[in-house]
């Protein structure tokens, strides 16, 4: 029995135990022993359930820690600024909830958020101007 790739329609290989480098942020994970069909020509993969669990598994663990380092990078830039949550919430434009559950983890900052306060971390002197907007 053979594989064509979804992806390119190349043919698949299948292999019992191979190693992939899962990706997220800057982040990578090392899982060993991954067993499915895998692509001659690009780089897609068809895991059996158990390998695609752990692959997934690994996937899930870079998305928490990326978002654990966001949580952090928020807080601190908050507290260097020596905003509480509602006036940084005020800053950014969201309420005070809005902003404690970015810092809790709880939901996501948007990116443009993020960005405004990495500016205004590098800039502090740029603090009144985005209060006046
Ligand atoms: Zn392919």
């Amino acid at each position: 029995m053979s594989h064509i790739c979804p992806q390119c329609a190349a043919e698949m290989k299948r292999e019992e135990s191979r190693t992939e480098v899962v990706k997220h942020k800057g982040d990578s994970l090392t899982v060993t022993g991954l067993a499915g069909w895998f692509c001659t020509a690009c780089e897609e993969a068809i895991f059996d359930d158990e390998s695609a669990l752990r692959y997934g598994a690994a996937g899930d663990t870079l998305i928490a820690k990326s978002r654990e380092r966001q949580q952090a990078e928020i807080r601190r830039i908050r507290k260097k600024l020596g905003l509480t949550q509602i006036e940084a919430g005020q800053l950014v434009g969201v309420g005070k909830i809005a902003f404690s559950r970015y810092e809790r983890g709880e939901s996501q900052a948007p990116g443009p958020l993020v960005k405004l306060l990495r500016l205004v971390d590098q800039h502090p002197e740029l603090i009144a101007e985005v209060r006046v907007a």
